[in-house]
């Protein structure tokens, strides 16, 4: 039995197909890749007047499937109408963000909530949730831990891969995955910066620990140190478009990051584990294929 929609296996399996059928009617050159961003952003309102644009760029770089990260009920709105334009290749995930949370008030949450049970069935993945007690979002603890509770339970019900976000949170979020485990449908822990002893408790769970742009830029010591140790089938390689510019060589920090970046990440993620980006990217894909069912 799978849940993969029609449509899906022969864009995925077929690349001259694939390459015949452009997004934008127009012929694009592709290589071979097709690569998929674990995590990203397109329906943020910075990509409304530059989308076609940002995906022609990123088929040119190989990065021909999008997992997003959902925010809110207005985010999932969009997400639904890009999927229809765009394909299956743009994974949607409806959940709430713990930033969101936060911030909410107790009724905004409570209809939010009803509109995600009536949504999840039809989306790829349930995400963005989990809890941020980073500086800036660090509010609202009590709500944000029960937001995350109750939409674990949806997730189980609903049968959905997890899209975590966790930040400064680990101990909590952890006792509560493990209050809540199993997650058969699995999941990811999108732009993970701890240490070993955290990503394997993540793993342990059947989770993948997803890298992003933050390993590219100085710090990050315990991301650095547990990259070698944790396996290819572990880990898969987000962007987090637009946000988490990867440190590039003349590009302007402040500009949005895009999906093409993708190798970038990858090419840093290779150099920590003594393999090729390629090899980084295709396993990367491969998880991501296993996890969403595409086979
Ligand atoms: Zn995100």
């Amino acid at each position: 039995m799978t849940s993969v929609p029609r449509g899906y296996l022969s864009e995925f399996q077929t690349p001259k197909t694939f390459a015949k059928r452009s997004f934008l009617g127009e012929h694009i050159s592709m290589d071979s890749h097709q690569w998929i961003d674990a995590h990203c952003h397109l329906a943020s309102k910075r990509f409304t007047h530059t989308l076609a644009a940002v995906i022609e760029r990123s088929l040119r770089a190989g990065v021909t499937g999008w997992v997003q990260g959902g925010i809110e009920p207005s985010d999932w709105n969009r997400q639904k109408l890009l999927q229809i334009q765009y394909g299956k290749r743009f994974l949607t995930s409806f959940g709430l963000h713990p930033w969101w949370v936060a911030s909410a008030t107790a009724e905004s949450l409570d209809s939010a909530m009803k509109v995600l049970e009536t949504l999840l069935p039809h989306a790829d993945a349930h995400g963005e949730l989990g809890l941020d007690f980073g500086q800036e979002h660090d509010k609202n603890r009590l709500q944000q831990i029960s937001a995350f509770r109750s939409q674990l339970g949806l997730a189980k019900q609903h049968r959905k891969p997890l899209i975590l976000h966790i930040v400064r949170a680990h101990s909590e979020a952890l006792e509560i995955l493990k209050a809540l485990a199993p997650f058969p449908k699995g999941g990811i822990v999108h732009s993970f910066t701890g240490s070993l002893e955290i990503a394997q408790e993540y793993c342990k769970l059947g989770l993948l620990i997803s890298i992003g742009g933050s390993v590219t830029h100085k710090g990050y010591f315990a991301l650095k140190k547990a990259i070698p140790f944790l396996s290819l089938p572990q880990l898969v390689v987000e962007t987090d478009s637009p946000d988490q510019l990867p440190n590039l060589i003349g590009v302007d920090p402040q500009s949005p990051n895009e999906p093409k970046y993708l190798l970038e990440i990858a090419k840093v993620l290779g150099e920590l584990k003594g393999v090729t980006a390629e090899e980084v990217l295709n396993q990367s894909t491969d998880n991501l294929k296993k996890l969403f069912e595409i086979t």
